[in-house]
């Protein structure tokens, strides 16, 4: 890393070029990619897939979670859900703009964030909010995992949609960044069906499970909805670590630990 910020000619292209000259980005990938956090593994639990459902289904959760800690590193990262759900469409009804549906939104996965951190309270599982985020390797090293509210903190500078005002970039996406960002082992998204289908499953009964895809495949094949945020399938294009997910059922006893332990147990999907 050293020798790429002396390098005379990176050096040289940043003060002359703009920070858009197609030369000078080529130039800053001269280093190797460096993972900050290798061995820790990114859940996403879902908001209103899960958390919404409450004691039945958070508290099998908790457990598992409890349980697999013993063996992996985690980063627990929360939905927002039904609530969340409700300020957009009142804000949206208001007139309110994405940016500001995107910071009161934002608080729903922090509420989350805050509940599942006091269920894990007693096995030495901490909560952190972005701003604590440079404490993270320190607590998973001292207790092996922490809880953070998926939602990115992009508040009011959330990118406006192509269509209509709700914030496109939601906690699937601010959990996969996190992953993509500290290099982790691994991304799984925690949700109430067994994957990705060809259709929503709770309204087209006749939806087929789709076990395992790519992004462009998946892109190709058009869906009408799928059971990831779209920006995290954009996102995975550019990925430097992070180039596949896996989504598995939490309301299925047992998936979470098998799928940290690498085993196909949901849908799989990887970069192009
Ligand atoms: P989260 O709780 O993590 O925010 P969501 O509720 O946003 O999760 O997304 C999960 C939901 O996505 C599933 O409960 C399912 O009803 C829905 N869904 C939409 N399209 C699909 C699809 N093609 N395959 C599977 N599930 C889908
Ligand atoms: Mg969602």
């Amino acid at each position: 890393m050293a020798d790429v910020a002396e390098s005379p000619s990176l050096a040289e292209l940043l003060m002359s070029r703009s920070l858009s000259d197609p030369e000078l980005k080529r130039a800053t990938e001269g280093a190797e990619d460096y993972r900050i956090l290798p061995d820790v593994s990114v859940l996403k639990i879902g908001g209103q897939s899960l958390i919404d459902r409450g004691r039945a289904a958070v508290f099998p959760v908790v457990d598992e979670l409890v349980e697999a800690k013993r063996s992996h590193k985690l980063l627990i990262g929360t939905g927002g859900g039904t609530r969340a759900r409700h300020i957009y469409s009142l804000a949206a009804e208001l007139g309110m703009p994405t940016g500001v549906l995107s910071e009161v939104g934002s608080a729903v996965a922090g509420q989350n964030a805050q509940m599942l951190g006091y269920l894990m309270a007693k096995h030495g599982v901490p909560t952190v909010g972005p701003s604590a985020f440079g404490v993270l390797p320190l607590h998973i090293a001292e207790s092996g995992a922490a809880i953070f509210p998926g939602m990115p903190p992009y508040d009011l500078w959330q990118p406006v949609p192509g269509e209509g005002v709700i914030p496109p970039y939601r906690t699937d996406a601010g959990c996969y960044l996190v992953a993509e960002t500290y290099g982790c082992r691994q991304m799984i998204f925690v949700k109430d069906e067994d994957g990705l289908y060809s259709a929503n499953p709770k309204n087209d009964p006749s939806a087929t499970f789709i076990p395992r895809v790519t992004v462009d495949e998946l892109t190709a094949l058009d869906l009408p909805d799928v059971i990831v945020e779209r920006p995290v399938l954009e996102l995975m294009r550019h990925a430097r670590h992070v180039r596949e997910i896996q989504i598995v059922n939490g309301l299925r006893p047992g998936l979470i630990c098998r799928a940290l332990e690498g085993e196909h147990v949901g849908t799989i999907i990887s970069a192009p």
